[in-house]
């Protein structure tokens, strides 16, 4: 593809995961010129992140393989900003302006990460963050892991995990047993999900998982070298040489936000409200995938593909798949209800647990403010690299202002931190040609 700076297609997609991919290839069979940008080096979203260790399963491989010379992938791609039916973007060849006939986002979620005394010290990580580096190489043979938090996530990390060579000493998770029965016993509704599992605990043989339990805190001087649980056992110190722990998903819902569309809030966080047809409030603008709320990898493919067929006008080839797509969402809400967090993990920060670990902003130095707004003038918190993702995120989990921890006021551009040289090249760019 020939660089420009800017850019015409039929349809754009944000996110290169599942949904996004769906979408991409089912636009594309349309005949639509379609560009599928994602901030990754390879397509695939979390859950198809590339193995250095292991090819791809067939079903991502199939998905992957299918993208046609229709497409555009721009890896490495950030979305900053937004305008009146066009992003600006910014990647290995610079700032770009992509403008488009329709938008998909399909921006997935990411780990909810939540303080707890001793989180920030080396070794300590989130279960999918774990998962992520052993992927991209990062060394575990040996190592002694111990996997915790919420979700089916802790066994797809403690499978890759072992996979790597880490020695798993056990999966903690906090719901209670008879949550956990409760939602294996309604597997029989999703027979393919049924067949996961199994497959999932038989790679995990061996490995205790026990449930009613969780981290109290992480402790080591210099690294993590014991951690603290506990459950219907009492209180417990295990020596463990990494803590991968995460507590479910949340929507990534700041490119949305910065669009203006309308959220729908379930609980503490946020999701893209899209009607029947994954339009959201803002015309020519789709959503499909865990961006409307956490579902797994089989909704992300449904809706992509519904998404895609929208997205070119072919309404009724998407009206095939509700039914599909309803029945995968009902799984969704099973395992919300399922893994719904206990109170217990909302009290483990104490007033020195750092909460926002890129400014140092610790829990004592929020009180006595009523939103996340008012906090962040005053104390920084959520003003580093991570923008308040990690940080804003937990504190609304916790509750710790009475308005709620989001920024309701929407979010101001750039979505990422910027250089000013491609802030530079922006400017430059709108008074150049566009290209279709
Ligand atoms: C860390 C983690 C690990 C997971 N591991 C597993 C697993 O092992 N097994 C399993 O079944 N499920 C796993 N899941 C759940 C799985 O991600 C989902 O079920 C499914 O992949 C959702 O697909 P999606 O296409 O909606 O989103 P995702 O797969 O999350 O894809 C979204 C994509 O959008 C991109 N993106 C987001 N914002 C921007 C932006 N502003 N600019 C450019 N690109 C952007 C991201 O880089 C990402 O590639 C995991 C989830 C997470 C967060």
């Amino acid at each position: 593809m020939a660089e420009r700076a800017h850019e015409h297609y039929d349809v754009l997609i944000a996110g290169a995961g599942p949904a996004g991919l769906a979408a991409a290839r089912t636009a594309a069979s349309h005949g639509a010129r379609v560009c599928l940008i994602d901030a990754q080096v390879q397509p695939g979203g979390q859950v198809w992140r590339h193995d250095i260790a292991s090819p791809l399963p067939r079903a991502a491989r199939r998905v992957i393989d299918s993208l046609s010379n229709r497409i555009d992938f721009l890896a490495q791609t950030q979305v900053l900003m937004a305008q009146e039916r066009s992003l600006l973007v910014d990647g290995p060849q610079g700032a770009r302006r992509l403008s488009y006939g329709a938008l998909v986002l399909a921006t997935g979620a990411r780990e909810l990460l939540l303080p707890f005394p001793g989180w920030t010290l080396p070794g300590v990580t989130g279960a999918g963050g774990a998962q992520a580096l052993a992927k991209q190489g990062w060394p575990m043979t040996g190592k002694r892991v111990l996997v915790a938090g919420s979700g089916p996530l802790l066994l797809a990390a403690a499978a890759t995990l072992r996979a790597h060579g880490a020695r798993v000493l056990g999966i903690l998770e906090q719901a209670s047993q008879g949550a956990v029965l409760g939602f294996a016993a309604s597997l029989v509704r999703w027979p393919g999900k049924a067949a996961q599992a199994l497959a999932l605990r038989a790679r995990l043989l061996g490995i205790p998982y026990r449930t009613g339990t969780l981290v109290r805190a992480a402790l080591g001087e210099d690294r993590l070298r014991t951690v603290e649980i506990e459950g219907p056992r009492g209180v417990e110190r295990i020596e463990c040489d990494h803590l991968a722990v995460g507590y479910g998903l949340v929507p990534n819902v700041e490119l949305a936000q910065l669009l203006g569309c309308q959220l729908l809030r379930t609980g503490a966080h946020a999701q893209v409200a899209v009607d029947e047809s994954l339009r959201t409030s803002v015309e020519h603008v789709y959503a499909a995938g865990e961006v409307c709320g956490i579902g797994g990898r089989d909704t992300a493919l449904i809706e992509g593909e519904m998404a895609g067929h929208h997205a070119v006008g072919a309404s009724v080839a998407a009206a095939a798949l509700q039914s599909h797509r309803r029945h995968a969402r009902a799984f969704a809400e099973r395992l919300r209800q399922s893994f719904a967090l206990r109170p217990r993990v909302h009290a483990l920060a104490v007033e020195e647990t750092l909460i926002c670990r890129c400014e140092d902003v610790p829990l004592s130095a929020l009180q006595g403010f009523t939103s996340l707004r008012e906090a962040k003038l005053a104390t920084r918190c959520g003003m580093g690299a991570c923008q308040g993702r990690i940080c804003g995120t937990a504190l609304a989990e916790l509750g710790v202002f009475p308005t709620g921890g989001h920024d309701d006021d929407g979010r101001r551009p750039p979505l990422f931190p910027i250089r000013l040289a491609t802030l530079a090249e922006s400017f430059s760019i709108d008074s150049q040609g566009v290209h279709s």
